[in-house]
């Protein structure tokens, strides 16, 4: 079998095998700090799909913060078949301020994929991490939770029935195996809506979706059985 190929993002590059930690520039604070990004590289010893995984997109969700660290944790890149980007804290502006939003510009971020170069604070984030790392996977997922408000486990799919790769973005969320699944367009700028919708010429084919999570998820890592999904019905905080 052949070895995989280098998986570059930004400046990170991490051959077969190996696993690369790192910051991804993206802005300042008023002062002209740089805002970095954490992201790790895991690129498998084998061929195969690539994941890409975020949480902390709003800054008081914390849980996948959890989740991203177990996966990085348990993944050994030279047992690993494709290859993983993961970004634990997406929104650093709004985690070290411990708030939903950015206090920068007030904006949500999951309203802001896929970004603009010279936006906002939060826009800028978002177009780094869209044209640097997302445009890199064949898998996007984005990990939300309920924060202090009500929320059943569900994954959330936002591309729409019209959109493209809708039926591979169902399939992406039943492999949870949870059982619910919401199945409605989201808002402009979530990044599951806007990442499935790049599949123009040049553009990766990309499923995307907002899965469950909690912390010490024994599920994430694992992505295992398929299960036929129900109508959500409970109090939806926005993702
Ligand atoms: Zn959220």
């Amino acid at each position: 079998m052949r070895a995989n190929d280098v998986l570059q993002v930004g400046p990170l590059r991490a051959g077969p095998g190996e696993r690369i930690d790192g910051y991804l520039p993206a802005g300042e604070l008023a002062d002209g700090t740089p805002i970095r990004i954490p992201i790790s590289l895991i690129n498998g010893a084998r061929p195969g799909k690539t994941l890409y995984l975020q949480a902390v997109s709003d800054g008081d969700e914390l849980n996948g913060l959890a989740v991203a660290r177990e996966v990085l944790r348990r993944i050994d890149p030279a047992a690993l078949t494709g290859r993983l980007i993961v970004v634990p804290i997406t929104n650093v502006p709004a985690f070290h301020a411990h708030q939903h939003t950015n206090p920068l510009d007030g904006k949500k971020l999951n309203r802001c994929f896929p970004g603009k170069r010279n936006g906002s604070s939060s826009e800028r984030i978002a177009y780094v991490l869209f044209q640097q790392a997302v445009v890199r996977a064949d898998l996007c997922l984005d990990l939300h939770q309920g924060s202090v408000r009500p929320m059943i486990d569900e994954v959330r799919v936002r591309v729409g029935k019209e959109g493209p790769l809708y039926r591979e973005c169902m399939e992406l969320a039943r492999v949870f195996g949870i059982g619910y699944v919401l199945d409605e367009r989201g808002p402009r700028g979530q990044l599951a809506r806007a990442a499935p919708a790049r599949t123009t010429p040049g553009w990766r084919p990309l499923r995307s979706c907002t899965p469950p999570h909690h912390a010490g998820s024994h599920r994430a890592p694992h992505l295992p059985r398929p299960d036929p999904p129900r109508a959500a019905a409970a109090p939806r905080p926005p993702a």
